[in-house]
């Protein structure tokens, strides 16, 4: 596992300086890591719409375009533009996106922290799923 989250750490580094920021000047690259041990990586796409596109949100997005669906463990980093990027938690939004994954595969997701590795379920308790819709993904999962 150890060898993994480097290799994560080091492939959203390389794709966080891809990030089209113009707006915030901040950059953010994400790896996700799947179950089958594929690694997809995102950055985030800024628009004058103000509807950006989030690094792990684009990095899952790549997941699910390679056919993909067992994402365990996230790496974001992020920096403003020039500056070197750290390891960053996942804001709201991409906690929820993730959260997704973890509702169809029933299973907890790791996060990469700077402080070490914690549980999705941890970083948003008592979230809204697919259950709170009336929603069984149960037909959607392999
Ligand atoms: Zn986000």
């Amino acid at each position: 596992m150890m060898h993994q989250v480097e290799e994560l750490v080091s492939r959203a580094m390389d794709v966080q300086v891809n990030a089209y920021a113009p707006y915030t000047k901040f950059m953010v690259g994400a790896a996700v890591l799947t179950k089958p041990g594929s690694i997809y990586i995102g950055c985030n796409v800024q628009g004058a719409d103000n509807d950006d596109t989030h690094a792990e949100e684009a990095a899952l997005c790549a997941m699910v375009a390679a056919g993909e669906r067992h994402p365990i463990l996230v790496v974001a980093v992020g920096a403003l533009e020039g500056c070197a990027p750290t390891i960053i938690p996942p804001c709201g939004k991409c906690r929820q996106k993730l959260m997704e994954w973890s509702s169809l595969n029933k299973y907890d997701i790791e996060i990469l922290l700077s402080t070490g590795i914690a549980q999705l379920s941890d970083l948003l308790p008592n979230s809204f799923g697919p259950a709170d819709i009336g929603i069984d993904l149960a037909q959607h999962s392999t």
